[in-house]
């Protein structure tokens, strides 16, 4: 541990004064040992420790700990961690780093800390957005082979599992729609369909078998009698010679050319013109067939105005202050609401001789587990303002979740009713088809008459 102190050389007053203690490799970090200092020197850090205490860190609840300032005594030979911490002090004048631990604690030392009844997810991104203000910088994707994704966001990252690295995507694009941060592409990762890595390895199989022994074989033609075979067949030592005319090949371009290749199985002898790519993960071993990957976009964020209100004065007082967001305008329930609808209705018919119906919409999850939760709120957001068009004043619309929607729909002949449904169907199929490719059958519509004996799809 160590105390420094930066004197103006002249003898006058202490510019900036900032305690600082120095953790080295393998140090166990508490609460009781950080508190009264004002930042970290990490000695000599291996990554992997280096990481885990400035994961731990940010972990804490007291903001002066999980935003205390930290910095590298020497530049780490991996550069993930020399841009987890705020300064290296070989690099520059100690000076340079008291002033700079000052000036992050100076912000620090005004903005609050998480409440107790917020969920996790608001609070890591709330600790987030205070980490960017407080360093006045954008969140900056790092690539590195250290993370499963390929790529790793500061302070973040330490909140997810390897496992659960595409929550944490979905959660920044989360974060964008509300308009806490504003993405600029960076990059597109594929990634395996089972564990979500970015590890693969992509090579050629066989369509038949799928084993990767093939051999690539070019065929030759040869113009005069048009015969086309693989080169093997036309090789007779030190010349080549056609099986068929007995003619020997001299010129390629003259006498014949290669055409293409054809790929030869050496597992199941089946030839083909053409092999099926495959990326195998190193992680968990799925071969995934190309199309099955699952493409995301990786961005880099810079927090929004809003986003720095939400640091400064906690999440409550940003979300009250009612950015629209994009589904606000239609008008639908939430679906607890919805239901209660739905049970006086059911009270409604019992007490009458009344014919209303349910309609319920269900896009199938596994047709669009693929899509990012940014791509689904956008869709949703379609969706309801598609159906609120088609009802009347007396329909009742409910979202329960991006992928299920309930409708009541009072008072309406069944003949009728089928037809609306139908009507529906087709429309959303074209709205959907438009924007997405989809498979057949990605949707089923449940019309169900509302009375007390009825049961519903997702009860
Ligand atoms: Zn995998
Ligand atoms: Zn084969
Ligand atoms: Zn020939």
């Amino acid at each position: 541990m160590q105390q420094i102190d930066n004197h103006n050389p002249s003898g006058g007053p202490v510019l900036a004064f900032q305690e600082f203690i120095h953790l080295e490799s393998r140090s166990q970090i508490d609460l009781d040992l950080l508190r009264g200092y004002d930042a970290i020197i990490l000695e000599q850090e291996t990554l992997h420790y280096g990481i885990q205490i400035i994961e731990k860190l940010r972990n804490f609840e007291d903001n002066r700990v999980y935003l205390m300032p930290v910095f590298l005594s020497t530049k780490s030979e991996n550069n993930l961690l020399n841009n987890l911490v705020d300064g290296i002090l070989d690099d520059q004048d100690i000076v340079d780093s008291i002033n700079r631990s000052a000036e992050i604690n100076e912000i620090v030392h005004q903005l609050p800390i998480p409440l107790d009844h917020w969920g996790y997810e608001e609070t890591i991104l709330f600790k987030q957005f205070q980490y960017l203000l407080s360093r006045n910088k954008d969140l900056t994707a790092i690539p590195t082979r250290h993370s499963k994704l390929g790529f790793h966001f500061p302070f973040l990252n330490g909140f997810f599992k390897q496992s659960e690295k595409l929550q944490m995507l979905d959660l920044l694009e989360h974060a964008v729609n509300k308009r806490w941060l504003i993405p600029k592409l960076k990059d597109k990762i594929n990634i395996c369909s089972s564990c979500y890595g970015g590890y693969l390895n992509f090579r050629e199989s066989c369509n038949k078998c799928n084993s990767i022994d093939l051999n690539v074989v070019e065929l030759v033609h040869h113009f005069r009698c048009a015969h086309i075979a693989p080169i093997h067949d036309f090789d007779r030592g030190d010349k080549m010679v056609c099986p068929k005319c007995t003619k020997e090949l001299r010129h390629i371009g003259i006498d014949y050319d290669k055409p293409s290749q054809v790929y030869n199985c050496n597992t199941c002898d089946h030839q083909s013109q053409g092999a099926a790519m495959k990326a195998s993960c190193i992680d968990c071993g799925k071969e995934n067939s190309l199309d099955k990957l699952i493409t995301r976009s990786i961005y880099d964020f810079q927090l929004s105005a809003l986003g720095e209100e939400i640091a400064k004065y906690g999440l409550n007082k940003a979300v009250s202050a009612s950015m629209p967001d994009s589904t606000s305008n239609s008008n639908h329930l939430d679906w607890a609401i919805f239901e209660i609808m739905l049970k006086n209705e059911m009270l409604r018919e019992k007490s009458g001789n009344i014919n209303s119906y349910l309609i319920f919409i269900n896009l199938k999850q596994k047709d669009f587990a693929s899509f990012d939760l940014g791509t689904k709120q956008k869709l949703s957001a379609d969706i309801l303002n598609h159906l609120s068009n088609y009802l009347r004043p007396m329909d009742i619309l409910g979202l329960k979740n991006l992928l299920q929607y309930g409708l009541i729909i009072p008072d309406m002949e069944e003949e009728k009713v089928v037809e609306f449904c139908e009507l529906l169907l087709n429309n959303i199929a074209v709205l959907l088809e438009n924007n997405l490719k989809l498979g057949d059958d990605f949707m089923e519509i449940n019309l169900i008459k509302i009375d007390s004996n009825a049961k519903f799809p997702w009860a």
